[in-house]
């Protein structure tokens, strides 16, 4: 079985949270893109981690995870992770965790890059998590990039990388900043590359004898549909491609077929960074579903926009990923209402639009907002649909039918067990 679970919306949806719930039936679980901008929480058994560059089934034992081909590695960021692991207990070996050797490593100067361009932009800035992901994917399609396997020639690295930091101070004296130095950039490499060399592997030939072996593979997504380079709210985008179609490409198996895609979905709508979010709530009503659903970056620690549920953004998030059924997660968040908004449709210069619209169209669009009749009781401890109060049995319902595409997880807390099974 070959199993994606990514997000539908735009971020923060709970997909650790279910990577975490479904990696028990799964030999190996690959991360297929992004960097240490993403921040998966799992709550379990062991405690609360919050996971940037590691795959969310590093905290099972007898799974192997993969950091495949299509992601940016900050290898500094990524030994202190693994540093904060260990130290709780979890086992972190070769045998447990594969490096793609054609991952690209996000080099201190990317870090740099982003910061100087966001605050270049000031106002009109991207809201960049400023760890240097969009730099370092932009040297990757220039060609300028240092490969994770690139550490296994130590010979041949340093006059690569001599060329492609004569060619970066370029970029960075735009910005009138000193020159990046050889030396520097070396010892960094060198000293964060040593740890990782054992973990550096072909992990196109290791996941394809697994799936020869029949072998439950689950790739997991970082960000949401929304988020996608190519088919999201470009350019408040992420600089890679977030949807399923793309996992078994940055995972390192091109040439496989998905079986299944899991989309995660919040029951409303949050989203961290700038960019047009059009069932975005405000004043208190925002306040008091941010403090009701904690929602804080967990990468950055920024107030995320929040917003009732919105159908038009989740019907295009869930066509684009292809997703066979959906996670619907932090339903508990809603207890607090006695009714609850949902983003029905936009209006777009005074006409009704229900289909997700492009460009500057999505820019002028303005929420229809319906409510629906509030559960008013703690769900948390529902194990089952019969434990569930009518009107929150409705909403799922209601939701399920507007998005047309069945729910079959409902989640009604953090911790691995805090769910319902819909079927
Ligand atoms: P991800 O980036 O998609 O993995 O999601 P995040 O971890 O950034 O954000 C989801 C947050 O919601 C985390 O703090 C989770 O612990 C928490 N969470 C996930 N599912 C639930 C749920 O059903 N109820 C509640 N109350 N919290 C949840
Ligand atoms: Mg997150």
């Amino acid at each position: 079985m070959l199993t994606a679970v990514v997000g539908i919306n735009w971020g923060d949806e709970g997909k650790g949270r279910m990577v975490d719930l479904l990696s028990a039936e799964y030999d190996v679980i690959c991360r297929y893109q992004g960097g240490n901008n993403a921040g998966h929480t799992v709550v379990n058994d062991k405690g609360k981690f919050i996971l940037n560059l590691l795959p969310s089934g590093i905290l099972r034992e007898n799974v192997v995870n993969v950091m495949g081909s299509g992601m940016v590695i900050d290898m500094e960021h990524l030994c202190g992770e693994m540093a904060v692991l260990r130290d709780k207990g979890v086992k972190i070996t070769p045998d447990t965790l594969r490096i793609s050797d054609k991952a690209f490593i996000c080099m201190p100067y990317h870090k740099q890059q982003d910061i100087l361009e966001e605050e270049r932009l000031a106002e009109k800035r991207y809201g960049s998590t400023r760890r240097g992901i969009a730099p370092v994917y932009g040297d990757k399609y220039m060609k300028k990039g240092i490969r994770m396997g690139d550490l296994l020639f130590v010979n041949t690295l340093e006059n690569k990388a001599a060329d492609i930091i004569e060619w970066k101070n370029i970029t960075l004296s735009g910005y009138g900043k000193g020159k990046i130095s050889l030396e520097a950039m070396m010892q960094w490499l060198v000293e964060y590359g040593k740890p990782l060399i054992p973990y550096i592997t072909d992990t196109t030939e290791y996941l394809l004898a697994t799936r020869c072996q029949n072998k439950n593979i689950l790739f997991e997504a970082q960000l949401g549909a929304l988020r996608d380079i190519d088919y999201g709210i470009y350019p408040y985008t992420t600089s890679s491609q977030t949807l399923a179609a793309y996992a078994p490409i940055g995972a390192g198996v091109p040439g496989v077929k998905l079986d299944r895609v899991v989309g995660v979905m919040k029951a409303y709508s949050s989203c961290v960074g700038e960019g047009p979010f059009t069932a975005e709530l405000f004043g208190e009503e925002a306040s008091a579903l941010r403090e009701a659903g904690a929602e804080y970056g967990a990468a950055t620690g920024r107030p995320r926009r929040v917003g009732g549920f919105d159908i038009p953004a989740s019907v295009y998030g869930i066509r684009v990923q292809g997703a066979d059924a959906l996670a619907l997660t932090k339903l508990d968040v809603l207890s607090y209402l006695n009714r609850i908004p949902v983003c029905v449709a936009y209006e777009i210069d005074g006409v009704q639009c229900e289909h997700f619209p492009g460009g500057d169209r999505l820019i002028k669009a303005k929420p229809i907002y319906e409510y629906l009749e509030g559960f008013k009781t703690d769900i948390s401890k529902c194990r089952s649909p019969g434990d569930l109060p009518e009107p929150a049995m409705q909403y799922i319902r209601f939701i399920e039918r507007a998005v047309g595409c069945p729910i079959e997880y409902v989640s009604v807390g953090a911790g691995r067990d805090d769910y319902i099974k819909m079927s």
